[in-house]
């Protein structure tokens, strides 16, 4: 007996999964660095802190999980660090309505204080979240990139990237969220399409097609395609801007489209992005019309300190009066807008940082990097190929990590820090040196700070111990997990960023991109539609290991997963199936006396059970080492529930309850299944296996430090006969219910014809408590008819009174005439002729003189069943 007590009958996950947290030892699961294992580091992202760690965090850590438990029972050191990616417009945004100011109410250090403590105390959450999960996070290494010893590192980055020449500043036009009042990069545009109008007005003597008539004081030229005719006369002409009066010139380019509108195009600093190519082609003026803040400027004239709205509403109503809007169309487009607050952007022209994109060193990193989904990967590939721009890094906000740069107030110098003064607050701190270029010690701190991606973009050095002078010590990481969501963003930024500061470098051996958790509508969860579910309603409800099922067994992997009620509430299931299986098979394993289990498996259905298992274990194992988690635990499951359940466990009743031969084996096959399955299920429903096995080792060993389960056995044999025997007994079972036997009643003498030599060890005749032989022969049957089937549904209908007397005209046919009818039977003296199908004949069949009844499996199978009288 085990001393961990009686096995209650019931499984309560809550009850289970609280204990064994408070059990579990943090340290278990650090990175170990003094070890000698193959290492395993995990890029793990980290996730924005809310203070809520809401479903899809919760769905992509159990992937991570499930990576890092398995890798970890296959012997490697691994490394699960948890990381926060603090900064951001949101905890400002937080801040401001906590204490009900704004940003620039307060000193820059003052605000970023209060942004620093709010995340904290969000991180603090989330930890709890996560650690309610089951996550074995390696808590040793987690980092948090608004504390001095992360930033510092982003700083160092810069630094780095500064002196390569890969980071720079310039006036360049950029996308720009004029509520937020930043600078975004790309990456960040999310595109909307709406209806707006299409105004045609006349451009002193032209007309011109415009979207956005607010822009018309920024309007620095007119354009038109050379092949055009219609305009071949004022090409190369000034025309004079309606309004505001300056004029443009009238050029040429091949981009117009003539049939747009009327084929000529005003070119406004700047109305998109093609503006900004016709710009730099052509060398025109810079007109900046829209600030920062999204108002009209004082080249807008009358309309300055407008918002652009404003300013629209109020020059076609001025076009109006003047009589130069002709006309207006409704037009279809897509806006960019700021990804966080969908406010349409502005391209806006300003000094900024930006970092050098080198797509083709990007291409070439990625594809040094094993891609699962594969076709992942040209998501990254198709994004690099139409990035025109350098990324901006500059931000105009205050919590993020500052740019570390001082500009002379005389001479303009930039001056970097010192790499051992990181980190710097320029805005604070002074340099220690005079201005190198003219001596003066004046100097204004950037006040501009980076983009967040500058600092998660750089995890995977952190982790791997980048000091800012050589390649890491553990550099590259050995896998990235994300979502798709952010290949473009973080996937990019990182293989970017790991290329520039490790001399080409890339960042992981693998990435694995993950789906997106949608509602149980099927639609993406959002608070306008109420289909959000948050994980710890999942857990209450029913664990923290059913939830985890649903994660590996709901889809494949790369693919979006939908939330679904039911099979959560099918994990829990098959979590009390496989309870009482071990519950039965343990009850068995304590009841066995010292030296009582055998140490392989003898008896056939033992062995089928174990070649079964061995099967089943080599395809978990290639499913777990190619992360297809929904392929695992399907199989898992089929294994415990069909095979070992439904088919092994009643076959092998008979030889466990009595003490002849045979026990010792079926002992060994219960022990050694339930501990596969035990071992398969610890890192998808680890506290499930945990308890199982606590249980089945009386409370000895953690499933935890057990390697990864490697149980061969393969036996062909033992599979083919073992499935006849499967197959027979179901038969027999289907056989007996049909004939009105109870399930436990006894039988009658069974024969089994088949082309093998079978011994069963006597599994079937006590599963189906009859006594059944094997014989590999074909039986000396002798059929014969004995009775004749009638389709009541003819006959009634057709002969009516006188059905009686049809059947009886039947029935006195001879046996042939049975099988082949004759065209007519003599019925009550009349010929009359034989309705077609309108009866069977039913056949008996003897063996050696005896009766039986006969049951056909398979061409070469077949049963004879001499039923008790
Ligand atoms: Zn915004
Ligand atoms: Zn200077």
């Amino acid at each position: 007996m085990s001393d961990t007590g009686e096995i209650p009958k019931n499984y309560d996950p809550l009850e289970v999964e609280e204990r064994w947290l408070g059990i579990w030892k943090e340290e278990n699961y650090y990175f170990d660095r003094n070890s000698s294992k193959p290492r395993f580091i995990i890029d793990t992202p980290p996730p924005y802190p809310t203070g809520n760690f809401h479903i899809g965090n919760a769905f992509n850590w159990c992937y991570i999980d499930f990576i890092a438990r398995y890798k970890r029972m296959n012997g490697y050191n691994v490394m699960f660090p948890q990381g926060w990616d603090c900064h951001g417009l949101p905890t400002e945004v937080k801040v401001e309505e906590t204490h009900g100011i704004t940003k620039n109410d307060v000193p820059r250090t003052e605000f970023r204080e209060m942004c620093r403590e709010l995340t904290l105390e969000n991180i603090e959450k989330m930890r709890k979240s996560m650690r309610r999960c089951g996550f074995s996070n390696d808590w040793s290494n987690e980092y948090i990139t608004m504390l001095p010893e992360y930033y510092g590192k982003t700083q160092l980055s810069f630094l780095r990237m500064f002196e390569n020449g890969d980071v720079y500043q310039s006036e360049h036009p950029v996308n720009f969220c004029t509520r937020c009042e930043t600078a975004i990069a790309f990456a960040e545009v999310s595109y909307e399409d709406r209806t707006t109008k299409l105004n045609f007005f006349d451009f002193d003597g032209v007309e011109i097609a415009t979207t956005r008539p607010e822009l018309l004081a920024a309007c620095v030229a007119v354009a038109v395609h050379p092949d055009d005719n219609r305009y071949s006369e004022i090409s190369g002409k000034t025309l004079k801007v309606p309004i505001f009066g300056h004029g443009v010139k009238v050029i040429e380019d091949e981009a117009v489209d003539p049939s747009f509108g009327s084929g000529a195009v005003m070119i406004c600093t700047f109305g998109d992005k093609q503006d900004v190519h016709w710009w730099k082609k052509h060398n025109l003026d810079l007109r900046k019309a829209i600030d920062l803040k999204g108002r009209m400027t004082a080249i807008a004239g009358p309309y300055a300190g407008m918002t652009s709205q404003e300013c629209r509403n109020g020059i076609l109503s001025e076009m109006a009066e003047k009589g130069i809007l002709k006309r207006q169309e409704d037009l279809e487009q897509r806006v960019g807008a700021c990804w966080r607050c969908k406010t349409p952007i502005e391209i806006l022209s300003e000094r900024q940082w930006f970092v050098k994109v080198h797509n083709d060193e990007i291409l070439k990193a990625a594809d040094k990097i094993r891609w699962t989904p594969e076709h992942m990967k040209m998501r990254l590939e198709n994004w690099a190929s139409q990035m025109e721009w350098d990324w901006c890094i500059s931000r105009q906000r205050i919590f993020a990590t500052p740019i570390p740069v001082w500009f002379c107030n005389k001479c303009g110098e930039v001056m970097l820090p010192d790499e051992e003064d990181l980190p710097v607050d320029p805005t604070v701190d002074r340099p220690k040196r005079p201005c190198p270029k003219c001596g003066c010690t004046d100097f204004s701190g950037e006040t501009d700070v980076l983009d967040t991606w500058m600092d998660s973009s750089i995890s995977v050095l952190n982790i791997t111990g980048w000091d800012g002078k050589s390649v890491p010590e553990y550099f590259p990481a050995q896998i990235r997990p994300q979502g798709h969501d952010i290949i473009r963003t973080w996937a990019f930024y990182t293989i970017l960023r790991a290329g520039a500061l490790t001399g080409g470098g890339h960042p992981w051996d693998e990435i694995l991109v993950n789906g997106m958790v949608l509602g149980d509508d099927g639609f993406k969860m959002s608070k306008s539609r109420g289909n959000i579910i948050v994980p710890e309603e999942v857990l209450s409800k029913h664990g923290a290991d059913a939830f985890r099922q649903w994660s590996a067994s709901g889809a494949a992997t790369g693919q979006d997963i939908v939330f679904s009620w039911n099979d959560v509430i099918a994990a829990a299931r098959f979590q009390t199936k496989m309870w009482n299986i071990t519950r039965f098979v343990i009850m068995h394993l304590d009841k066995a006396e010292e030296g009582m289990i055998a140490d392989r498996p003898t008896v056939l259905s033992d062995r089928w059970l174990m070649a079964k298992l061995s099967s089943a274990i080599s395809e978990v194992t290639e499913s777990m080492d190619s992360y297809q988690y929904d392929r695992a635990v399907k199989t898992i499951r089929e294994f415990a529930r069909e095979i070992f359940a439904d088919n092994y466990i009643e076959m092998v009743k008979g030889r466990l309850y009595g003490s002849g031969e045979g026990k010792e084996s079926a002992l060994f096959a219960l022990k050694t299944s339930v501990d596969a399955l035990c071992r398969m299920l610890a890192p998808i429903t680890p506290f499930f296996a945990e308890e199982c096995y606590k249980h089945l080792t009386g409370g000895k060993e953690s499933v935890h430090e057990r390697t990864w389960v490697d149980y061969e056995y393969s036996d062909s044999d033992a599979e083919v006969q073992g499935d006849l025997l499967v197959r027979v007994v179901s038969e027999v079972r289907r056989y007996k219910h049909d004939e009105g036997f109870a399930l436990n009643a006894p039988l009658g003498h069974i024969v089994v014809y088949s082309p093998y030599e079978i011994n069963d060890g006597g599994d079937a005749s006590s599963t189906l408590n009859a006594d059944v032989e094997w014989k590999c022969e074909k039986p000396e049957l002798i059929k014969s008819v004995s009775d004749v089937r009638f389709n009541f549904g003819l006959i009634g209908p057709k002969f009516r009174k006188q059905a009686n007397a049809y059947m009886n005209a039947i029935r006195a046919l001879t046996e042939d005439e049975k099988i082949t009818p004759p065209r007519t039977v003599i019925m009550d003296g009349v010929e009359t002729e034989v309705l077609e199908n309108s009866f069977e004949p039913v056949y008996s069949y003897s063996v050696a003189g005896e009766k039986v009844d006969l049951l056909t499996l398979t061409d070469d199978v077949i049963l004879t069943v001499q039923k008790k009288e």
